[in-house]
């Protein structure tokens, strides 16, 4: 206790600056041994040894391996404790919730997910989301939580933690997400656009910490997640890249949101259900067509799945929302400048034929600048990418944002985050 005091109050600027940037280096890697945080650093060999002495006292750090010898005594490596708590994601689609656990590092250690339409409203999707954390934690060891991640498919204000007239949530518009996990959890939680955390996800697993990357979701909705060199940009009110929205030319189908022309009313998921069942009502025939005759729900995943088959209907329908994506997209790229896009979600699932049209659409309609260096991918396609991207941005928050503020605490907690000093 004496020592935390001593740090909060009475401390050097200096020394708690040098603690915070040693342990952030060990966490990411830039240095493992004593000697290398001296080189790195400049700092004094009695120095370096005084900081990593507090920073195993505190927790954060612990001895590893003895590390390659350059001649002399094999310095011993040090090592991030990426155990001592836990990160908590909880992912909510359109028509599905994803929960998982994740160590400090960022790896998910457990995870479960069921279908569920996010329409049922805050408080029925919570408690069920909760529901199925709590079993999640009961067979991980009772280690804290240090922090908790919410994506929602739909804008949010990130700083309060609330989404703002998301079009497909009835009922959810300001409701205080953030505040529900935290009397739950008793962690700092933050709330961000599901498109966001994929977005985030992305810069991961790509190890590009200064991504220039727009990460286009087309599911049942669609939205964008804007990367910046490497941050995100969210925008005035968290609305950034609701580009579902928009209007398209030479359209006028009503939008779920009481618009009418909006690319998401053309190409989004929800459209090409909708214009599938219509094709089928009309008499197509094909893989889709037998589906419903057998009852199967016509969904955009049973779509693109369709489309990779062969079936006519399925095919043109994916191409027509690639096509209008890839102007969309175009748009974008014009304006935005980005070096990667990846489209992800059900539609793009159809592969190269979702892929080929946007790519086409896209250099077609760009400036040659723009495309000069420009890479267009598909995502991977695992369901595991919202979490991942959850634990990404709890981490940035916890280790680059808030760090200062609940270092000497020896752990994150709700009041040394959100509590504004006066
Ligand atoms: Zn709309």
């Amino acid at each position: 206790m004496a020592k935390e005091s001593t740090l909060r109050f009475g401390a050097q600027t200096d020394e708690v600056t040098s603690l915070l940037r040693i342990v952030n280096m060990v966490r990411t890697h830039e240095a493992s041994t004593r000697p290398e945080i001296g080189r790195v650093t400049g700092l004094g060999r009695g120095v370096v040894t005084q900081r990593v002495d507090q920073a195993i006292d505190m927790g954060f750090l612990e001895d590893g391996e003895f590390g390659p010898s350059s001649g002399g005594r094999a310095p011993r490596t040090l090592r991030f404790r990426s155990d001592q708590g836990r990160i908590v994601v909880c992912a909510l689609g359109a028509l599905h919730i994803h929960v998982g656990v994740a160590l400090l590092e960022g790896d998910i250690i457990d995870e479960t997910h069921r279908a569920w339409d996010v329409s049922r409203g805050p408080a029925e999707t919570l408690d069920t989301a909760m529901s199925m954390l709590d079993e999640l934690l009961a067979r991980t060891p009772d280690v804290p939580i240090w922090g908790v991640a919410v994506g929602v498919p739909g804008p949010v204000d990130f700083l309060t933690g609330r989404p703002v007239a998301p079009p497909i949530m009835p009922g959810w518009n300001g409701f205080d997400v953030r505040r529900k996990f935290e009397q739950r959890y008793d962690a700092p939680v933050w709330v961000d656009n599901d498109v966001n955390l994929l977005a985030l996800n992305e810069r991961a697993r790509r190890r590009d910490e200064h991504a220039d990357l727009i990460y286009c979701k087309i599911g049942t909705g669609i939205g964008a997640g804007l990367l910046s060199q490497g941050r995100l940009h969210r925008g005035a009110n968290g609305a950034a890249g609701d580009i579902g929205h928009v209007r398209v030319r030479d359209s006028d189908v009503p939008c779920r949101c009481g618009k009418v022309g909006c690319l998401e009313a053309v190409a989004g998921g929800w459209a090409l259900v909708r214009d599938a069942e219509q094709a089928i009502a009309d008499g197509a025939t094909g893989y889709l067509a037998r589906a419903a005759q057998t009852g199967e729900a016509i969904t955009p995943e049973r779509i693109s799945m369709a489309a990779e088959d062969g079936d006519a209907v399925a095919i043109a329908l994916v191409q027509r929302s690639a096509r209008v994506m890839g102007e969309s997209i175009a748009a974008l790229v014009n304006m935005f400048n980005p070096s990667t896009i990846v489209v992800g979600g059900a539609v793009p699932a159809a592969g190269e034929i979702f892929l080929a049209e946007v790519r086409h659409r896209v250099y077609e309609l760009s400036l040659p600048l723009a495309t000069r260096d420009l890479t267009i991918a598909q995502s991977v396609n695992d369901v595991r990418e919202p979490l991942r991207g959850g634990a990404e941005m709890v981490r940035e928050q916890l280790f680059d944002a808030t760090f200062p503020r609940w270092f000497a605490d020896g752990r994150p907690t709700v009041q040394g985050i959100f509590s504004v000093a006066a």
